[in-house]
């Protein structure tokens, strides 16, 4: 039982700036395995939460003129409140700076570090991006300022901690050469594993507290220290599960897990696959087995992120098209690991074309013509005609969920429910509706309403089937096709439910139109 446990992780934003689209997706993009792998009744723990101890929120208080700890908890308060507005099924949501549990884990796991002799301290001369909260060597640089921000880098220098990320090269190194990591898609190994073949190089793990503002953990023995960003935030997965104070808990839900599943976003894939797995090597704990890599959206063209300002408030576009069509859009149109580009008219595109014009229209169909041919409820005969395609996209769609990608997925499901609506289009219930009302009573009638009623049963489970695969994608509007067949959905996922019992004799009750279409 213990193997069925899975860790699924959003990386944790800084709270420096309101929240973006793009960040909504990796919400979204890790909401959606959780999902799955409940549905096929594992022990899911999905975690997100926020890097509060960044030195960007500390300069982001300053310019307001606030005081850095109220700042960032209210700042953080909008992550929050950002997956509420997209109905995620969030099992934590960590703040570094508040959660009792976190700076005991990073003190845990900085002394597990030292104790191996993989800590020690050095001088350090750098040129900082505070925007990045990175040092660069000078050939990474553009014409000597930030290459993501073009702004001026900081002259550090000083005695830092450093950890001694080369004594792992060996051991990232067989890892990235292993089948123990996945990263999907895999062309994101390609740039890790060039980078460990450079030759991997200590780095920094504190900075004075000066230039922390005195804002972060301090190191342990060390109060003139503060533990530098990386090595803080990325020990949030595991203080989420309890390392350092709940030990038992930590040992089911980490090391022992079947899965440990980061999603993220393309610019930390380097800490990600090699930072993150070597700290956890040097503590003796068990690395990532899953890295997701989604790309950046653009808006209508242009680039997004809190530095830059210009990003798309998610929170407007829930309000104004609703959580499940924003859901839809960024799984549907935008391929794992790929960049893309947001925008409105798309969305609407999207949205029409597979929610309201084929599922919307496929159970306002389907709903009339059972109340109008079978008192409202489901015949209890069906020929099977979709059940083949309904296993078929069940199949196709949890190996996809299996490889990490939702997007794949959403594709099979609604290829399964354009299936459903060229069947009805091809067995024409409704003209045989018509048909039936003119026929005196006679064999061939019987043998019409028959034909009507099994065409109508199988279409209406294939519905249901349809539903129960949503649920990881658009858990809202899955339980609103449960309830207008008045039937709870099957357990699609690695169940084997019965299509000939599946829905017989449900009630069925039409409310409003599942999506309407949207006017550009
Ligand atoms: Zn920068």
């Amino acid at each position: 039982m213990e193997k069925d446990a899975i860790f699924i992780s959003t990386s944790i934003p800084y709270v420096n700036g309101a929240p973006h689209v793009g960040f909504a997706w990796e919400l979204v993009l890790a909401d959606v395995l959780a999902r799955y792998h409940r549905a096929r009744g594992r022990r899911v723990w999905l975690c997100t939460g926020t890097d509060d101890n960044s030195l960007k929120n500390v300069r982001a208080a300053e310019a307001e003129g606030a005081a850095t700890a109220p700042f960032v908890r209210a700042c953080g308060e909008r992550f929050l409140a950002l997956c509420r507005a997209l109905g995620l099924s969030h099992d934590d949501f960590i703040r570094t700076a508040f959660d009792p549990r976190h700076a005991p884990a990073v003190e845990a796991i900085w002394r597990a570090c030292d104790a191996r002799g993989d800590i020690y301290a050095r001088g350090y001369q750098g040129a900082y991006c505070v925007g990045c909260e990175q040092f660069f060597a000078p050939h990474e640089l553009t014409g000597g300022r930030c290459p993501e921000h073009d702004s001026e880098l900081e002259r550090i220098d000083e005695q830092n901690a450093f950890f001694r990320l080369s004594s792992h090269q060996a051991g990232i190194d067989a890892l990235l050469s292993s089948a123990a990591l996945r990263i999907w898609p895999d062309t994101y190994r390609a740039e890790s594993y060039a980078w460990v073949r450079s030759g991997l190089v200590d780095f920094s793990i504190s900075r004075s507290i000066e230039r922390a503002r005195g804002w972060g953990i301090a190191v342990p023995g060390d109060p003139t220290q503060i533990v530098y960003v990386w090595f803080d935030a990325l020990v949030n997965y595991i203080s989420s599960l309890g390392y350092a104070t709940d030990p038992a808990r930590f040992d089911a839900g980490w090391q022992q897990a079947a899965r440990r599943i980061h999603v993220i976003g393309k610019n930390v894939t380097r800490f990600h696959c090699v930072y993150w797995p070597a700290i956890l090597a040097s503590a003796g704990l068990r690395p990532p087995t899953d890295v997701v890599v989604h790309g950046f959206l653009t808006v209508e063209g242009r680039k997004i992120g809190k530095s830059l300002g210009n990003g798309v408030d998610p929170f407007e576009l829930v309000e104004r098209f609703g959580a499940e069509r924003l859901r839809h859009y960024l799984l549907a149109r935008f391929p794992l690991g790929s960049d893309g580009d947001f925008s409105i008219p798309g969305l609407a595109h999207a949205s029409n074309d597979a929610l309201a014009d084929q599922l919307g229209n496929l159970q306002n169909r389907l709903l009339v013509l059972l109340e109008q041919n079978t008192e409202g409820s489901v015949p209890a005969q069906t020929d099977g005609e979709l059940q083949p395609a309904a296993r078929d996209a069940a199949a196709r769609a949890s190996a996809a969920l299996e490889r990490c990608d939702p997007h794949a997925a959403i594709g099979h499901v609604f290829d399964f429910i354009r299936a459903i609506n060229l069947a009805l289009a091809q067995t024409e219930p409704w003209r045989l509706a018509r048909r039936l009302r003119d026929l005196p009573d006679s064999s061939e009638r019987d043998a019409a309403r028959t034909r009507l009623q099994r065409t109508l049963g199988d279409a209406a489970r294939a519905l249901l089937w349809a539903g129960a695969l949503l649920e990881p994608f658009l858990p809202d509007t899955a339980a609103r096709i449960g309830a207008a067949l008045g039937s709870p959905l099957p357990s699609v996922y690695g169940g084997d439910p019965d299509w000939q019992t599946l829905a017989a004799g449900a009630r069925v009750r039409r409310g409003e139109v599942l999506f309407e279409r949207l006017v550009a």
